[in-house]
């Protein structure tokens, strides 16, 4: 909570000396920029590009891209990246050849040059990806293969590669390069399209998943985000990177009652807009654009998680029920458990009642 209050406060600073932000400002406001970046060596922008992903790293000069978006916003990510004042970005991460991650990179490369240029290899070979490929090129990046466990360093900052642990999946998105970028004792982690297959390898791995912010898998996706892996992570935010409306219905229900569940505040590209993390190396303090303005209350969206526990299982008779089901009523507290949805009861071998047919 004290962490909250203290976001709130500091939006009001924020609004007046935004460091790194694609704003306008009066001659007073400006000239409290300069106090406010040096108290951020890393900066992480969850840039809005719709429904897809596109992440931008910053610590004291040095810049890191994870995605693009598709390529409709390679143009919006450009820009974005310019008003950061990027020179050049000394690592591009395309997680996967997806067009909703990579999509952009390719005018983002063109426009602004890229000097290491991270992926894993796939049989990909859409015109997208292949364009990308082609613009690394032409920008003589070097080209690494992301390896398990390498570490790179930008600024102050650091990533480590996480994943993929396997050289063999279905579909594109458990080849997601996931990273945890670290600065100081403030770490984020970024999980690309990750799936649960990916999630669990990590954790049979045994990596210091631990972070205190995730970029939760595949966009909220409830084929993410299991409820293991995210008490792994253990993370004190948790960043949503999807567009308004989708055609995906993402973030799913299922991801924002784990969430709920676990108490874990989570902000939303679709609501928030961009949204900007900065780390001073102890405390991350949260920023969001809305509405094309700048939040004064960056809103930490803890509305939905009313919809929690949905199923009140007991654990004496292995039956769960619906909370106004007077099984669950009259059920004592000590034999009380909550799932936040069905298949999460049934998948702990509870049976549904008769009565109330959860
Ligand atoms: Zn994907
Ligand atoms: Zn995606």
């Amino acid at each position: 909570m004290k962490k909250k209050l203290s976001a709130l406060f500091l939006a009001v600073i924020f609004v007046l000396s935004l460091c790194s932000c694609d704003y306008s400002f009066s001659d007073t406001q400006s000239d409290i920029i300069p106090e406010q970046s040096e108290n951020a060596p890393l900066s992480v922008h969850f840039i809005d590009v719709g429904q897809g992903d596109s992440i931008l790293l910053e610590s004291n000069g040095e810049f890191v891209l994870v995605d693009a978006g598709e390529s409709d916003y390679g143009s919006t990510v450009v820009n974005y990246i310019k008003s950061q004042n990027a020179d050049t970005l000394k690592y591009v991460i395309a997680t996967h050849p997806h067009s909703d991650h990579c999509g952009g990179l390719t005018k983002v490369i063109n426009k602004l040059g890229c000097e290491n240029f991270i992926t894993v290899e796939t049989d990909q070979s859409t015109k997208t990806w292949t364009n990308v490929l082609k613009a690394v090129d032409k920008a003589d990046a070097n080209y690494i293969d992301a390896k398990v466990g390498e570490t790179y360093s930008f600024g102050e900052s650091s990533f480590e590669i996480m994943a993929p642990l396997s050289d063999n999946y279905e579909g594109y998105n458990n080849y997601s390069v996931v990273i945890k970028a670290t600065y100081k004792d403030t770490s984020f982690l970024l999980m690309g399209d990750a799936e649960k297959q990916s999630e669990k390898e990590m954790l049979k791995a045994k990596e210091d998943i631990s972070a205190d912010v995730i970029k939760l898998g595949h966009h909220g996706s409830s084929s993410s985000s299991s409820k293991e892996f995210l008490k792994a992570v253990n993370p004190d935010y948790a960043v949503i990177s999807c567009g308004k409306d989708n055609d995906y219905g993402h973030p799913h229900k299922e991801t924002i009652q784990t969430l709920s569940k676990l108490s874990i505040p989570y902000f939303e590209t679709d609501i928030d807009g961009t949204i900007v993390a900065c780390s001073n190396g102890t405390d991350i303090k949260f920023y969001t654009e809305r509405n094309g303005e700048i939040a004064t209350n960056p809103t930490v969206n803890e509305t939905k998680t009313q919809t929690a526990d949905n199923y009140i299982g007991n654990k004496n008779s292995k039956v769960f029920h619906t909370p106004d089901c007077s099984g669950a009523k009259t059920m004592s507290e000590k034999n009380k458990v909550t799932f936040s949805s069905r298949e999460e009861a049934e998948s702990e071998g509870y049976k549904p009642c008769k009565q109330c047919n959860p």
